[in-house]
């Protein structure tokens, strides 16, 4: 029996290859048949995970994550999806879509009355490398009149580094528009300290298995605050996924993180439980000093 890595199940997962195996490949195949017609006839829909501004301690804003409501089996998560979307060529139309829906959801929150909130929104390397983005932003910011500088572009390290030059010039682009782009995932990847100088960059994410670490142990956290300090360093925002515990948050504040996002602020959850989250009280007291 060979061991090989299942990509479709998620980092660090194992399946085990047996005659199953080809059950699996033509339920595959059919996968894509599915998604093909799923953009297009209203089976995917964002769910919304609050992100909490340290300074404040307010919800600044929420990173948009796709679900898609297959007809037969059901919720089907974006680790199962997203990689069958990038090799099928459907993602570009899954990312296009996020895009305007979030734009229309920012509308929606101002039209509800809430304080002005940023998205961000997930854009894979093979969108990016397509090289268009820039014109898809602003016509879904312009079609639901919002100001693109309120949307976030996060892109994995990995998009980065393969056709660097073209993905550098799209994501300049898309940032003369206002927009901010965030690299999802970091420490997962390749990314050099030499290469995130040069690229046009406003926000590092570090990615949750360093947060995860930071279970009080001595020593246990450096890795992240190297990150943090290593962001710091080059003038960005560093955001925490993952935060799942009060300890990750405190060292988190201690690192001097920008802002947090995880299970303990609030799990993905649809576009009106965001609204009553925002109106709620701060989920963290504002820093000492800083104008809340
Ligand atoms: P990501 O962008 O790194 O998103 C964070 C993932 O971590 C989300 O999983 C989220 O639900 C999960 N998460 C958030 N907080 C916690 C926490 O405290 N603990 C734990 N254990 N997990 C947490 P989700 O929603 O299943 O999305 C998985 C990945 O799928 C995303 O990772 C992103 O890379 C991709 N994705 C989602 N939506 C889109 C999309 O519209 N376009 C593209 N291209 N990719 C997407
Ligand atoms: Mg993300
Ligand atoms: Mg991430
Ligand atoms: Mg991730």
């Amino acid at each position: 029996i060979a061991m090989y890595a299942a990509k479709a199940a998620g980092r660090n997962r194992f399946a085990v290859f047996e005659p199953a195996m080809h059950e699996q490949v033509v339920a595959q195949t059919q996968l894509v048949r599915d998604l093909r017609t799923a953009a297009g006839s209203g089976q995917f829909s964002l769910l919304y995970q609050p992100q909490v501004d340290l300074r404040s301690g307010r919800i600044t804003g929420a990173e948009a994550l796709a679900r898609w409501h297959h007809p037969l089996h059901g919720l089907v998560l974006p680790d199962t999806f997203i990689p069958v979307a990038e090799s099928s060529g459907t993602i570009d139309l899954i990312d296009d879509w996020a895009l305007g829906e979030a734009c229309r959801q920012l509308a929606g929150w101002d039209a509800a009355g809430l304080p002005r909130l940023q998205v961000a929104v997930n854009i894979s390397a093979r969108r990016l490398a397509r090289g268009d983005l820039a014109d898809t932003v602003r016509s879904s910011a312009r079609a639901a009149g919002v100001d693109p500088a309120r949307l976030e572009v996060e892109i994995t390290e990995t998009a980065t580094t393969s056709c660097a030059d073209e993905a550098a010039r799209t994501l300049q682009e898309v940032r003369a528009l206002g927009v901010s782009i965030a690299i999802d995932d970091f420490g997962t990847g390749h990314s050099s300290f030499g290469r995130l100088r040069v690229l046009p960059v406003d926000r590092l994410k570090i990615d949750r298995s360093f947060v995860a670490a930071l279970d009080g142990r001595a020593g246990a956290g450096s890795i992240a605050g190297a990150m943090v300090a290593m962001g710091r360093s080059l003038g960005l925002d560093v955001v925490a996924e993952g935060v799942e515990t009060a300890e990750q948050l405190d060292a988190l504040r201690a690192l001097g993180c920008s802002s947090v996002q995880g299970w303990l602020f609030g799990r993905p959850v649809p576009a009106d439980e965001i609204a009553s989250l925002v109106r709620a009280a701060p989920p963290v007291p504002a820093l000492p000093g800083r104008p809340s």
